[in-house]
């Protein structure tokens, strides 16, 4: 198959089959010819007595690559999943910024039953420009984060980030970061509508989902679960850096966390889920511009509460 996309002001999300062909043509309207050659997932490794049978506390490590050939060279993108390196620094090749999200590969591993989360192709993939951010304005904080970068030990179990082993064995459909109930969650960038689309009473959690839909057409949904409470009425726009919810505080389980989801949607094209460690690298990126809301963290595991000005 052969897809064409332009570089946008916002990231570019898409799947592809192995021997799919990508245009993407860059902001200087020069085409980069990418052809996906090959994927494979690998297991690092694991205390599961058996694949695929979820063991609460169990850890499975995985890695994953892709094999482009990108303007003529071949090149080999390796990704870890359910590690501290799950929260990488994207690639540059031929001024594009290259996010490779997940293989189909890593599901002889793990099941798909903690959230949807597999890809209908063989490799699933955001793209930016080089010279791009992932979307025009800084991203505020979605919730305090340590200065120091997300931390695997703060993942639920200490692995549950995108596409983590969840008990060891099913791939986890989102993001979880630890800190205490209550913990602010803030609108990372202006949002057109945002309400709670599963209730405590209702559906046992309380899932908070927002939309932006961008000038170029692109649909932008992020989710919060856990959450406790609303702080602005739902079905307003807000705009960024104000708190929307309390974060972390129901259905927890053995941790006080809030799951994270991000969903781009291109016009005419099915939704595409990403790892929400994309908005997150984008966001530390723009750490100064809201220095003040990065948590100070006195040691390590243990977050003070407190921010610098405090
Ligand atoms: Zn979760």
């Amino acid at each position: 198959m052969h897809h064409r996309r332009t570089a946008q002001d916002t990231l570019t999300a898409i799947e592809m089959d192995r021997r799919d062909q990508l245009d993407f043509v860059r902001a200087d309207g020069v085409a980069v010819r990418i052809t996906l050659l090959d994927t494979s997932a690998q297991l690092i490794r694991t205390n599961l007595d058996q694949i695929k049978v979820e063991k609460p506390g169990a850890v499975t490590e995985l890695r994953f690559d892709c094999t482009f050939e990108i303007d003529g060279q071949r090149h080999t993108l390796t990704r870890e999943v359910s590690t501290q390196n799950s929260f990488y620094e994207p690639f540059e090749i031929a001024g594009v910024r290259f996010w490779p999200d997940a293989v189909d590969g890593l599901f002889e591993f793990m099941d798909e039953t903690h959230g949807p989360c597999r890809p209908r192709k063989h490799a699933r993939l955001a793209l930016q420009d080089a010279s791009r951010r992932i979307c025009p304005p800084p991203l505020h904080p979605w919730c305090p984060l340590a200065e120091e970068g997300l931390d695997i030990g703060e993942c639920y179990n200490g692995d549950d980030t995108w596409m983590g082993g969840y008990f060891g064995a099913s791939a986890h459909g989102g993001l979880d970061i630890n800190h205490p109930r209550g913990t602010p969650i803030w609108a990372p960038l202006d949002l057109d509508d945002h309400f709670l689309f599963n209730t405590e009473a209702e559906h046992g959690n309380n899932r908070w989902r927002a939309f932006r839909r961008w000038p170029n057409g692109d649909l932008w949904t992020i989710q919060v679960h856990h959450v406790t409470r609303l702080t602005v009425p739902p079905h307003t726009t807000v705009s960024a850096g104000v708190q929307v919810a309390d974060g972390a505080g129901v259905a927890v389980g053995a941790h006080d966390h809030s799951h994270f989801v991000f969903v781009v949607t291109h016009p005419g094209q099915p939704p595409i889920k990403l790892d929400p460690w994309i908005l997150f690298w984008q966001m530390y990126q723009d750490r100064d511009a809201f220095a003040d809301h990065f948590y100070l963290r006195a040691q390590r595991g243990r977050h003070t509460g407190l921010y610098p000005d405090d």
